[in-house]
């Protein structure tokens, strides 16, 4: 991508889009289409080929999509899938139509099989079932991985899918219900140790384990797959892989009881963690491999601890906007 080169970023405002703007901008990059939910509503196909006929950005950061923590999926499985279908069908095929030079599309670790092998190859995609718990977003995303392969076929596209592990940063959703396990797990530990509670609930019996990335490393092995020369992006729409798949990962897992433990240190709890069987636990593993992005120079830079701690300050500052906002309001009422 040349530094002057129109760049749409969908979802931008979101935990990996945002990190790509971070990403971005750091490296000089300046000529942004931007559109916030209100301005474009990516599930209409009307507005997204409207948008693509006069824009016509030359790459294409996919990060748009409705994503949720393990209850949200299994509670919301159709607003997951039907959105997400939405989302990818009209982007990936108005990137076509209106000549986009290059899309990455991002997913996520939790489209490979329950039981796959670890670390997880690209090619296991489709080789055993799915986790229960969040199969409609599975099922939704190696949709799009399809379409992606499908254009690259039919059309000679270049459009490629990155495969994060289990990304956290600011920006998140810091919600108790629908949030991923970092940011819920952040806010829980913050309001435990304020209010001077003597335990913590953990959701699931804390063994399954987790590859986490910050998305600031993710964002900017994205911006690194989406310059790879054209030989070598050749080199993987054509391999003998049978899908057009990057993983994103940092090579190592740990427990979640682990985590746990990590976040309750940086939020400053010294209660009790207590285990809830009673919520799911998941894929007993999700660790990818990632060799492939090994192999071109690339390493994640910001470590679990350094991560964490970024995105309870991250948090904090929200809280302080929040409460302020809150008493403007009050105060004006
Ligand atoms: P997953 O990787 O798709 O399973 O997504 P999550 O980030 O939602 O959950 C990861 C693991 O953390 C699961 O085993 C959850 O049961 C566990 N977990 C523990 N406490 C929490 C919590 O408060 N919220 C969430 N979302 N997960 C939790």
């Amino acid at each position: 991508m040349n530094r002057d080169a129109k760049i749409y970023v969908a979802g931008h405002q979101g935990l990996v889009g945002s990190a790509l703007m971070r990403q971005l901008r750091a490296l000089d990059y300046g000529n942004f289409l931007l559109r916030s939910h209100q301005e474009l509503d990516l599930t209409d196909q009307g507005q997204v080929r409207g948008f693509f006929a006069q824009e016509r950005p030359e790459y294409v950061f996919l990060a748009a999509a409705k994503v949720g923590g393990i209850l949200a999926n299994s509670t919301y499985p159709a607003d997951f899938i039907r959105q997400n279908l939405l989302i990818q069908t009209n982007v990936i095929h108005e990137a076509y139509s209106s000549g986009v030079k290059r899309l990455l599309f991002l997913g996520s670790s939790c489209i490979y099989p329950k039981r796959a092998p670890q670390p997880m190859k690209e090619e296991y995609l489709l080789t055993g079932p799915f986790e229960p718990t969040n199969r409609a977003y599975a099922v939704g995303k190696i949709a799009g991985i399809e379409m992606c392969w499908s254009h690259n076929r039919q059309h000679g596209t270049r459009f490629l899918a990155a495969m994060p592990s289990n990304l956290y940063g600011p920006g998140d959703h810091y919600d108790l219900h629908d949030s991923h396990v970092i940011p819920a797990l952040i806010r829980k530990m913050h309001e435990a140790a304020a209010g001077g509670a003597d335990h913590v609930v953990v959701w699931g019996t804390g063994s399954p384990r987790r590859e986490f990335l910050f998305s600031d490393d993710a964002a900017n092995a994205c911006v690194c797959l989406m310059n790879l020369a054209d030989e070598k992006m050749d080199a993987i729409l054509a391999s003998g892989r049978s899908l057009p798949i990057v993983n994103i990962g940092c090579g190592e897992d740990m427990t979640i009881r682990e985590v746990a433990e990590l976040i309750a240190d940086v939020a400053g709890f010294r209660g009790e963690l207590v285990f809830d069987a009673s919520k799911p636990d998941g894929t007993p593993r999700k660790l990818l491999d990632s060799s492939y992005l090994a192999s071109l120079g690339w390493k994640p830079s910001i470590g679990l601890r350094e991560g964490l701690i970024r995105t309870y300050r991250d948090f904090l500052e929200r809280q302080t906007l929040t409460v302020s906002a809150r008493s403007v309001s009050t105060s004006a009422s």
